[in-house]
C-alpha cells in the first residue's frame, strides 16, 4: 500500500484552488461535527482565503479544541541525550559534517543529573532525542537511558512518562524500546516531497520509504502511541499539510489506529548551518495549519516546541495545540548549564513557572499528566474514549490533580495562589458526582502530602 501517493496530493491541490465560499462552507459544517476531514476536504480549506470562512474556521477550530480536549494543556521537556549522529540533514546542528561540534552523549549519571533537574522544574514527561548513529546509540543504549529515567526518583517525585524519538529502525529494536515501557513513539518525516527530501538528506536517514515506513514497524512492535510530524519551511506547507493527513489515514486503514499526536515543528536558525528555507511559513499560515489540522484530525494531538515564540503559541494553544514543551533545552546534558551546542534556536526562554502564568492568564489548566499512558489506554482503547468526547473528564480531573501537585511542590506562593483559583474554577464544572468527589478528595489528600493520583 502507499503511504504517500504524491500524484493524488498535487490533484487535489489543482483540484481545490479556488474553492467556493459554499463547498468551503460544507466542509467546516461537516468539521464541526468532530468526525474529521478527507484529503479533498482538507484542500479546500488550505486553499481558503475569503476572511470571513476562515475566521470561522479558527472559531471552529478553538471550538474543536475546547470540546474535545478542554482547557487543559499538557507541558513535557525534551532531554538531548547524543548528538552523535552520522546523517547529513541540512537544517540540523548536529549534521554530521559539523566538525566544530565536540560531540557527547549522556553517561547513565550524567542522565540521572538531568533527569534529576527536570523533575526539579517540575517536570512529569520527558521527550528523548538522539541522533542515529548505531555505534554510539545502539538500541541497548537507548533501552538503558529509558530504563534508568524511570528509575530516578527524588523528593519532589519522579519522570512518569517517557516518549521517544530515534531513527526508523527494526521491529526487532522497536520492541525493546516498547519493552522498556516508552509512551508515545515520535518520528517525523520532516518533508513528505520526496525530491526535496531527498535534496536535504544524505546517510542512512536519506532513504525516504524507511522513515515513512517506521510508523508501521513500530506498530508491528507493538506500540501503538506514535507521533508524526514534519518541519515546515523545507517545502510547500499546503503539500505537506496533505502529506501529514494521508500519512494518518494510512495508519488508520493499515493498522486500525491513527497518529497519537502531530508536531508542527517550524525551520528555525541553527548554529552552522547555513540552509534557508526556500519555503518560509508565515506566522498567519503556520496557525492556518494548526487550525486545519485541528479540523481535520480532531482526536490527534497537537504538539508546539519552543521553536515558536510566546506570542505564536499563545495564540497556537487557542487553536488547537494540546501538548507543549516548555524551559527547554536543545543540547546534549545542557540542563543546568549554558551551552551552545544546540540542534537549534530557541525562540521561547522562558521558565516554566512563566509559561504556567500567561497559561493561566489565558484560561487554561496546566496539566503534568501522565494517566492514559500508565492505565493502558493507548491506541484503539485512548480512540474509544476521546471519539465520544469521554476523554474531556479524564483531562480535567488529571490536570486538576497533576497541578495541584505542581502548585504543591514547586510554585512561588503567588502563582500558588492564582493556580488555586483556577483550579477551584474547574472543580467546579465537573459535572459528574463521582469524578468531582474524586477530584475534591484527591486535592485535599496532594494538599496533605500524598502524590501520583490519577484516573
Ligand atoms: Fe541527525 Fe536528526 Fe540532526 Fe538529522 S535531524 S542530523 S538525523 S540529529
Ligand atoms: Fe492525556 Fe489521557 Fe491525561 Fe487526558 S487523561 S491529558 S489524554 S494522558
Amino acid at each position: 500500500m502507499s503511504v504517500i501517493d504524491e500524484i493524488r496530493i498535487l490533484k487535489v491541490l489543482e483540484k481545490t484552488k479556488e474553492p467556493d465560499a459554499k463547498t468551503a462552507q460544507a466542509v467546516i459544517n461537516k468539521a464541526k461535527e468532530r468526525k474529521g476531514l478527507n484529503l479533498e476536504e482538507v484542500g479546500v480549506l488550505i486553499n481558503l482565503t475569503d476572511p470571513v470562512l476562515l475566521k470561522e474556521m479558527f472559531n471552529t477550530a478553538a471550538k474543536i479544541k475546547e470540546e474535545i480536549y478542554g482547557e487543559r494543556l499538557v507541558f513535557f521537556a525534551p532531554l538531548y541525550v547524543s548528538d552523535f549522529c552520522v546523517n547529513d540533514c541540512s537544517y540540523c546542528n548536529f549534521h554530521q559534517t559539523n566538525k566544530a561540534l565536540k560531540r557527547s552523549k549522556l553517561t547513565m549519571e550524567q542522565v540521572r543529573e538531568q533527569v534529576k533537574i527536570l523533575i526539579n522544574m517540575g517536570h512529569k514527561r520527558v521527550l528523548l532525542e538522539f541522533g542515529e548513529d548505531q555505534k554510539e546509540n545502539p538500541i541497548d543504549y537507548v533501552v538503558d537511558v529509558i530504563n534508568e529515567i524511570y528509575k530516578v526518583k527524588t523528593e519532589k517525585g519522579n519522570i512518569r512518562r517517557v516518549n521517544v524519538n530515534i531513527a526508523a529502525t527494526t521491529v526487532e529494536n522497536y520492541k525493546k524500546i516498547k519493552a522498556a515501557n516508552i509512551g508515545t513513539y515520535q518520528l517525523f518525516q520532516e518533508t513528505y516531497h520526496r525530491p526535496t527530501y531527498a535534496k536535504l538528506h544524505k546517510g542512512p536517514k536519506a532513504d525516504y520509504d524507511r522513515q515513512l515506513t517506521a510508523h508501521d514497524r513500530a506498530l508491528e512492535a507493538g506500540i501503538d502511541d506514535r507521533g508524526l510530524g514534519v518541519l515546515f519551511g523545507l517545502y510547500d506547507w499546503k503539500f505537506e499539510v496533505l502529506g501529514l493527513i494521508a500519512h494518518a489515514e494510512h495508519m488508520d486503514k493499515a493498522g486500525g489506529v491513527g497518529p497519537h499526536t502531530i508536531s508542527v515543528p517550524r525551520l528555525c536558525e541553527a548554529p552552522t548551518v547555513k540552509y534557508s528555507p526556500e519555503y518560509p511559513v508565515s506566522d498567519d499560515d503556520f496557525l492556518k495549519i494548526i487550525a486545519i489540522l485541528r479540523l481535520a484530525v480532531p482526536y490527534t494531538g497537537m504538539i508546539i516546541s519552543t521553536r515558536e515564540t510566546p506570542e505564536i503559541r499563545r495564540k497556537a494553544f487557542k487553536i488547537g495545540i494540546s501538548q507543549t514543551s516548555a524551559a527547554s533545552v536543545t543540547s546534549t546534558g545542557g540542563y543546568g548549564k549554558q551551552t551552545d551546542s544546540v540542534q537549534f534556536t530557541s525562540h521561547d526562554s522562558r521558565s516554566l513557572e512563566e509559561v504556567i502564568k500567561d497559561a493561566l492568564k489565558d484560561g487554561f489548566l496546566p496539566s503534568f499528566c501522565t494517566a492514559c499512558y500508565r492505565l493502558g489506554r493507548t491506541g484503539d482503547d485512548f480512540m474509544y474514549l476521546s471519539k465520544p468526547g469521554e476523554i474531556h473528564k479524564f483531562c480535567r480531573t488529571n490536570g486538576l490533580l497533576t497541578f495541584a501537585e505542581y502548585l504543591e511542590d514547586f510554585a512561588s506562593p503567588e502563582l500558588k495562589k492564582d493556580g488555586y483559583k483556577v483550579i477551584e474554577q474547574y472543580e467546579k464544572k465537573i459535572e459528574e458526582p463521582v469524578m468531582r468527589t474524586k477530584v475534591m478528595e484527591g486535592l485535599k489528600d496532594i494538599r496533605e502530602g500524598k502524590r501520583d493520583i490519577f484516573y
